[in-house]
């Protein structure tokens, strides 16, 4: 692993422990580029001062900017749940992918590889289960979209690493829910998306991260329904 000390840090709020680990792309051509602005902490600069915990390379290493129990700065304005300071209840991890901006390029897999074995690692000292694990874009939809509907979340969780819906036959509940679509956005805010109540973003996130496969699909469908009763079963 490598260090890269970074500035861009405060003390968790309460000195709570992280019980959340949020997942970011850079959106950057380089890796190096990312490393470069999480190290830099001049308040000039145009971005801001960002830098999350840990970052993984184009070639999977680590790179450690911050200690986990101090606050980074990665998740900016968020929520989930009533949980309005993220940053202060999370680790956060970027990997290094050029974003929708660029290429997108997929996610290699020893970068997937190298993410599982970090959380993995972070999970030996602290207690975050697996619902806990989420995307920029599940804490800040609307403003957010990373890491994108590219990223590999099925992956990980056959590695053991978060939830995804499980997808057996849908239930006359996702049926009853189809036709009741209030039910469903309430659905998804008892989970945890609390930061916006805007229908059409909402929907889309979540797919982003649980179906991407209808990313593009402008209809509440029935197997969008299954996917969250699916996750709420499990997170219980
Ligand atoms: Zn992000």
């Amino acid at each position: 692993m490598k260090q890269s000390p970074s500035q861009n840090f405060d003390v968790r709020a309460d000195g709570q422990n992280p019980s959340y680990i949020i997942l970011h792309y850079t959106g950057t051509k380089t890796a190096e580029e990312a490393e470069a602005r999480f190290c830099n902490d001049n308040p000039q600069d145009q971005i801001g001062r960002i830098a999350p915990h840990y970052m993984i390379d184009g070639v999977g290493q680590w790179i450690k900017f911050i200690e986990e129990d101090k606050r980074a700065w990665h998740a900016g304005k968020a929520q989930w749940k009533d949980i309005t300071d993220m940053n202060s209840a999370s680790i956060g991890i970027e990997i290094w992918n050029s974003g929708h901006e660029f290429d997108c390029e997929d996610f290699l897999p020893k970068q997937i590889d190298s993410l599982v074995e970090l959380i993995e690692n972070i999970r030996t000292r602290w207690n975050i289960p697996n619902a806990n694990i989420l995307g920029h874009s599940d804490i800040a939809p609307g403003r957010k979209i990373d890491p994108g509907e590219k990223f590999p979340w099925r992956k990980l969780e056959i590695y053991g690493v978060g939830l995804m819906p499980d997808m057996g036959d849908p239930s006359s509940e996702a049926e009853a829910m189809v036709s009741a679509p209030e039910s469903f956005y309430q659905a998804l805010r008892d989970y945890g998306y609390t930061y916006t109540d805007d229908q059409t973003v909402l929907l889309r996130e979540f797919r982003r991260h649980f179906l991407p496969k209808l990313l593009d699909n402008q209809e509440l469908d029935l197997e969008t329904c299954a996917a969250i009763l699916s996750l709420a079963r499990q997170a219980a």
